[in-house]
């Protein structure tokens, strides 16, 4: 059994405000220490629970945070940016159920560091017209590889939305979100074991699943009228609002794709004070 751990930050143990989350601050030499730890609990409960492999994917930020010299060796972990599937790169070499740990709330949506893939400038995304956080739109690729969600780790807002796109999967709290910037924290000697007993639960679903293909429609509205007529540069991608874009793809992997340059070619077009 294979297993594939897609790992980011906002939802790590302890984590709330940005310079948590932001690599060379101090606190995120803290935090990177607890987001190992969050890996580590969920490594061990994956092995107890039978996996014989457990791929690491960094998917925040620079995809350089955890610390491999602290990683449980009987993982291997992938790190550094440039990867074409971006926080789900290794979806489809094979494996056998995949795991959100540190994942988020959606941008719009009430949870800590709430945002999808960009920060901010970003306001909503909607998957054939759900609204969509990373979960769900990592959920929508991985059921087009057949991997089916095993477990999402981060706070309580994370596991009320995973329990909409991906009902299977176990749910971990870590925190209870109060706010975008504050939560009731668990420490992370709580929260290792309570995500590794979920680990080991969730092994019990892992096994590849009929993969779900077909298109996909994303449409994302951002908080500045020039930032949507940026992204309309983009083929395939058309203006639907003063500040929305919407596109379709012949597969969710197409659609991530064509969504990943939505969001660069957005993120570039943000100007200073006024975004
Ligand atoms: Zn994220």
């Amino acid at each position: 059994m294979r297993i594939m751990i897609s790992a980011d930050m906002e939802g790590a143990t302890g984590v709330t405000y940005t310079s948590d989350v932001i690599p060379g601050t101090e606190q995120w030499q803290r935090f990177r220490r607890l987001f190992t730890g969050d890996v580590n609990a969920c490594i061990a409960g994956l092995c107890a629970g039978g996996a014989t492999d457990v791929l690491v994917n960094e998917a925040h930020s620079s995809q350089r945070n955890l610390l491999l010299e602290d990683l449980d060796p009987r993982a291997r972990m992938l790190t550094g940016r440039h990867k074409p599937l971006s926080m789900m790169q290794g979806i489809q070499s094979g494996v056998d159920g995949v795991v959100f740990l540190g994942y988020h709330a959606g941008a719009g949506a009430d949870g800590v560091l709430a945002h999808t893939y960009l920060e901010n400038s970003i306001t909503g995304v909607w998957l054939d017209g759900v609204p969509a956080s990373e979960g769900r739109l990592n959920a929508a690729m991985a059921a087009e590889h057949g991997v089916p969600v095993l477990l999402v780790t981060g706070d309580d807002q994370t596991c009320l939305d995973a329990a909409d796109y991906a009902p299977q999967a176990v749910g971990v709290a870590v925190k209870e979100c109060v706010s975008r910037y504050a939560a009731i924290c668990l420490p992370p000697a709580r929260t290792a074991d309570l995500i590794t007993e979920a680990a080991r639960e969730a092994m019990a679903r892992a096994g590849r699943d009929e993969p779900s293909t077909g298109p996909h429609r994303i449409e994302v509205e951002f908080d500045a009228t020039h930032l949507a007529h940026a992204a309309a540069v983009v083929p395939t991608v058309e203006l639907i609002g003063v500040r929305s874009v919407g596109f379709d793809a012949p597969s969710m992997t197409e659609a991530m794709k064509a969504f990943k340059v939505v969001t660069a070619i957005a993120s570039g077009a943000v100007e200073g004070i006024y975004g």
